[in-house]
């Protein structure tokens, strides 16, 4: 007889013998349209099973790498500062026990206090960030906390020049005047990649992925879907990229919204996404 709890690609290393630690933080309070992000790491974590651990673009297999499934965080509802300090204690402790944190999202404010725990450990952190959106605002209908205000916050901690935006094709006219001006903004692909990551490589690095920067077509299951995005190969050739060249001390992936996707492709294009990346982090 087997039991099995459920874990990311059940995965079985323990938490002293993992690199990698992967958690959920299923918060979604500020989502500006369609809400329901909450919901992503849970159904990829079950969706999960359906995936070959064996990858071919890597030749690399998944229980073979040592990550650890922390599970869920608890978060509070109807306070975020309560949520994003829950995100940001147990961001501390995984980067104080010298391993890297994963977190899948969750709507996209939930990379904030990530970026602060990565930032009091690393103070010349740089960020690489793929969105469909700038994230820029100065506040969303008076709230600074905001998925649609995220990057601008990070902005606050780091300072110019600290950040890159790839796949960026929505946003207000400030905001990219913003971005071009103060954080490395590069519009609808990730064309300047490659100097980015040259000009970064001596540096600390957090990667966020927000998965609306891919296009529609390939992941609808998501709550402010952007016509126009890049395509899955070109996303995984990119966040590969990202890995091999940089430092990455922390990362993440927010937004998938899996119940606008009866299909499940979008979990599954996610999760193919998440397997790859854990592999090279761990080569
Ligand atoms: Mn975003
Ligand atoms: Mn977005």
């Amino acid at each position: 007889m087997n039991l099995m709890s459920e874990t990311f690609f059940g995965g079985d290393t323990d938490y002293e013998n993992s690199n990698i630690v992967i958690f959920g933080a299923p918060f979604d309070s500020t989502t500006s349209f369609r809400p329901g992000a909450r919901f992503g790491s849970k159904v990829m974590r079950s969706e999960s099973f359906g995936l070959e651990t064996y990858s071919p673009y890597l030749d690399a297999d998944l229980t073979d790498a040592k990550f650890f499934d922390g599970g869920d965080l608890e978060l509070s509802f109807g306070d975020t500062k309560y949520a994003l300090n829950d995100i940001y204690t147990l961001e501390e402790k995984i980067l104080n026990d010298a391993k890297i944190p994963f977190m899948i999202g969750g709507e996209h404010l939930v990379t904030l206090p990530a970026v602060e725990a990565a930032f009091k450990k690393h103070n010349d952190l740089r960020v690489i960030h793929f969105d469909a959106h700038t994230d820029l605002r100065d506040d969303y209908l008076g709230a600074k906390l905001s998925h649609a205000t995220v990057i601008r916050r990070c902005y606050d901690i780091l300072g110019a020049d600290k950040i890159a935006q790839f796949g960026i094709r929505s946003g207000e006219r400030e905001e990219f005047s913003f971005g071009k001006k103060y954080t490395n903004l590069h519009a609808f692909n990730f064309e300047g990649l490659d100097g980015v990551l040259e000009k970064f490589k001596n540096y600390p690095v957090y990667f966020t992925i927000d998965l609306d920067v891919l296009d529609p077509s390939v992941f609808p299951g998501t709550g402010t879907p952007e016509a126009g995005g890049v395509s899955f190969i070109e996303l995984l050739s990119a966040a590969m990229k990202v890995i091999e060249k940089s430092n990455i001390v922390a990362l993440d992936m927010v937004e998938l919204s899996p119940h606008y996707d009866l299909s499940g492709a979008s979990t599954a294009v996610a999760l193919k996404l998440l397997r790859e990346m854990i592999l090279k982090l761990g080569k």
